[in-house]
């Protein structure tokens, strides 16, 4: 006996293919005209910022970066937060002298989101996280990083769009973080430079990842800031830890595995579009959905949690997020509210370009002369 002929002749797609054929048929619905700029851009070369070591010799980093003729996007980012403070204080001393309510500094806001924004922004303002990146339209690329004198490597290239989330989670000074889906660890990474972690809990499934992550923070955080008072580093399904520790974390992210789109268009390997995935790739949905509503369990009663994606695709994002908000309420009594990031578009917009159109949450489309992302990122405050 001899297996049917056809078994071994299927013509084979490659999963690239599929991937792409699955993005044309989803994302020109979602995104309209808008699709055909966003394709090429994710089939072009993305850009990698290039996070600076607190922990190496920052002057010399600094230095290095900036003979490359690169810019660190956020001291830009700062700068345009002043300027829109100077004019929110012209417009208010104007409002009040006419008697009209003052404006607030990125359109107008209910007074809630009004002193959100001011919060975030101001945090902004102080945060230690450095990141160097090429201007619009430069594609040059960063070299490897070298290690310096303590053995530690001077900085970390990722897409600069990733650090959008661990700035929206905003970690304030003797926070404790968690983690959840940390490796390979660029997140974890530059949650320990903010300095602001009393403790940080990073968490991955994958042990081979979890590897990764450990190899990371070795490779760029001194041991004496990477103690197990400090980090620690587990191996759980994630999804376990709102019943693990409930109402224990200041600030928890939550960087869900996704369709990783760019990666799904690009490499045949560990690609999620392969047809023996479909049924882990249909899941993908409740999975993030169980994911975030631990998450919003292990948070604080007025702590925050950022979820992440680095998809376009509107139902492992926004309706993720919608999913998880009910669950929450419905089957553990636990209620939050997405929190309003609309001035991280004004304020990031020289980097990045914004989707305009997300119901809840902000989404980096990939474009020729940015391309970074995509990065889906959304912050929800636990009430009770
Ligand atoms: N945050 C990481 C970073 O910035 O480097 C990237 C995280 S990646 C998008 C998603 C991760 O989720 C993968 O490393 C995967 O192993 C992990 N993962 C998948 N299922 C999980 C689960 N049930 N619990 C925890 N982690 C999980």
């Amino acid at each position: 006996k001899f297996k049917k002929k056809w078994a071994t002749t299927l013509p084979k797609i490659p999963c690239s293919r599929l991937a792409l054929q699955y993005f044309d048929m989803n994302y020109s619905m979602q995104f309209g005209d808008l699709w055909p700029s966003i394709r090429i851009s994710l089939l072009t070369e993305q850009k990698y910022g290039a996070l600076v070591n607190n922990f190496s010799h920052k002057e010399t980093v600094l230095k290095n970066l900036s003979a490359f003729n690169a810019k660190d996007f956020i001291s830009e980012a700062q700068h345009v937060i002043s300027l829109l403070q100077i004019q929110n204080n012209l417009d208010t001393s104007e409002k009040m002298t006419s008697g009209e309510a003052s404006l607030n500094l990125v359109g107008q806001k209910n007074n809630a989101e009004k002193t959100q924004a001011t919060n975030l922004l101001s945090s902004l303002s102080n945060t230690k996280l450095t990141c160097f990146k090429f201007s619009r339209g430069d594609i040059s690329r960063f070299p490897q990083s070298r290690s310096d004198s303590f053995g530690l490597l001077e900085y970390y290239l990722m897409d600069a769009a990733s650090l959008l989330p661990v700035l929206a989670l905003d970690v304030q000074h003797g926070h404790s973080v968690l983690d959840l889906c940390a490796a390979p660890g660029g997140k974890t990474l530059a949650l320990l430079q903010t300095e602001n972690c009393q403790y940080l809990a990073a968490n991955d499934l994958s042990t081979s990842r979890s590897s990764r992550l450990h190899r990371v923070l070795r490779s760029y955080v001194p041991r004496a800031q990477r103690t197990e008072h400090k980090v620690c580093i587990t191996s759980q399904d994630g999804r376990l830890w709102g019943d693990a520790e409930a109402n224990t974390y200041d600030r928890v992210l939550v960087d869900v595995p996704c369709t990783t789109d760019r990666h799904s268009l690009l490499e045949e390997e560990n690609n999620i579009f392969h047809r023996i995935r479909t049924k882990q790739r249909q899941m993908l949905p409740l999975l993030q959905a169980e994911l975030l509503v631990a998450g919003l369990r292990a948070v604080r009663p007025g702590g925050e949690v950022v979820y992440s994606t680095c998809s376009l695709s509107q139902l492992q994002n926004e309706c993720v997020v919608e999913r998880a908000v009910e669950l929450a309420a419905s089957d553990h009594g636990v209620h939050v509210k997405p929190q309003d990031l609309s001035c991280f578009r004004e304020v990031f917009k020289n980097t990045f370009n914004f989707f305009q159109g997300c119901r809840v949450g902000e989404l980096v489309l990939p474009h020729l002369t940015a391309n970074f992302g995509p990065m889906f990122f959304c912050k929800l405050l636990r009430i009770e």
